[in-house]
């Protein structure tokens, strides 16, 4: 009911957030690369959520997971008009510690900021940790958040399969969970007011502006194409050049391919992921899969480029003799975040001696799945060198801290006294 602080000052106590930070960073890390290997439904999930759950009950709140796996830790009852604030524990193959993490450790510092200033939300505050928000697994991004919105169909997401062939509902069975129950929740997502993600900049805007903290403008379009270039297997010390139908040679024709087109439209188009299979040295091989990841500022620049692409990945594949097979995975169109909460977030923040810049982004994130069912926003903290999805993501303690009490500032304002 009440705040400590009043009159938007802000919260001065130091924050926990390098405590926090230090409990969470070992969990899923790979020890030789120092990457961190946090995929859905895994002992390394499990362990990350395990301490999520600890770290939100030792605050007071109350854990329920959603039946997408969603943990939702509520501060306050469990009523409609709640705040929410959170991000992702998954990771990327050898992500970084910050994408993701970074929200939700900060959501949980955010909180004890506002416990110590004895500030009590008026409306309930739910801290949230999204499932599979980076696809690493089971292919489909921002998984958990699609599944609770109702924008993918649970009878398909149940068949996504890794690339052991588990299925998301063996993965969820094997954790204790019933894919039966998978599915939208309308209940859940029109209970809440709002809903602001905290993220590691993942880009290089706010360093040369001097900002430790920034606020998203909207999301660029973007989606993931699954391309399999099939040919022959042969020996790769008898298989006459002339003779062979090498899908290594499409594949390499449409990676070159796809870099033009990028460049030419403005655009992004990234080879990430390859699968040469059988995948022997001594072989040509008989088949490779490929991910192509394109992002682009609107949706016809997105198209056009993918198109490029395929006419690409089609005539190489047709002067190697190999068949080509290519299946859209998914496509986030754009998002443009609600303008008032944005202009309030500022509003905010400038008040309380933090002006923060508004940006675009080209990553993806469950606030762009969210934004098209309630007011949400994002706010960016400052990455030094920009890389992001690699071992040598980064951001400093001081701008962590700074984005635990903007985080805490945004929260006060959504969820205080009116
Ligand atoms: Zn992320």
């Amino acid at each position: 009911m009440s705040s400590a602080s009043p009159g938007g000052r802000p919260p001065l106590s130091p924050p926990s957030f390098a405590d926090l930070w230090r409990d969470l960073e070992p969990l899923g890390r790979d020890p030789v690369t120092g990457g961190y290997r946090r995929y859905s439904w895994t002992p390394a999930d499990a362990q990350c959520r395990a301490w999520f759950t600890r770290q939100a009950e030792k605050r007071g709140l109350t854990v329920h997971p959603d039946a997408n796996g969603n943990l939702w830790a509520w501060w306050g009852p469990q009523e409609p008009g709640a705040v929410a604030t959170g991000s992702h524990l998954d990771s990327v193959p050898d992500g970084g510690g910050f994408d993701g993490a970074l929200g939700v450790v900060t959501a949980l510092a955010a909180v004890d900021l506002l416990q110590e200033n004895n500030f009590y939300p008026e409306r309930p505050l739910v801290l949230v940790t999204f499932t599979e928000e980076e696809g690493a697994r089971f292919g489909l991004p921002c998984l958990g958040s699609r599944l609770l919105t109702g924008v993918v169909d649970p009878n398909a997401a149940r068949d996504l399969t890794d690339d052991a062939g588990v299925t998301l509902a063996q993965a969820m069975t094997s954790a204790g969970l019933d894919p039966a129950q998978i599915g939208p929740d309308p209940a859940l997502v029109e209970g809440l007011s709002a809903f602001v993600e905290l993220h590691v900049e993942q880009g290089r805007a706010l360093e040369p502006m001097g900002s430790a903290v920034g606020i998203a403008e909207g999301i660029w379009p973007h989606g993931r194409w699954r391309l399999d270039f099939t040919g022959q297997a042969d020996h790769a010390g008898t298989a006459r050049l002339a003779d062979r139908r090498d899908p290594m040679l499409a594949y390499a024709g449409t990676v070159l391919a796809a870099r033009r087109a990028a460049a030419e439209h403005g655009a992004l188009a990234t080879f990430g992921k390859v699968i040469a299979e059988p995948g022997g040295s001594n072989a040509v091989c008989s088949a490779v899969r490929a991910w192509l990841d394109a992002r682009a500022a609107d949706e016809a620049t997105l198209s056009e480029t993918v198109t490029d692409v395929r006419s690409a990945a089609e005539r190489c594949s047709a002067e190697q003799g190999v068949t080509l097979s290519v299946r859209q995975e998914s496509r986030t169109p754009v998002v443009r975040f609600d303008e008032g909460l944005r202009d309030r977030i500022a509003g905010v923040l400038a008040a309380a001696g933090m002006p923060a810049p508004v940006l675009p982004t080209g990553a993806g994130h469950d606030a762009g799945v969210l934004a098209a069912r309630l007011p949400t926003a994002m706010l960016f903290v400052r990455n030094p060198t920009g890389v992001s999805h690699s071992p040598a993501e980064h951001a400093d303690l001081a701008d962590c801290e700074a984005g635990v009490r903007a985080l805490a500032l945004v929260l006060r304002d959504l969820a205080g006294p009116k």
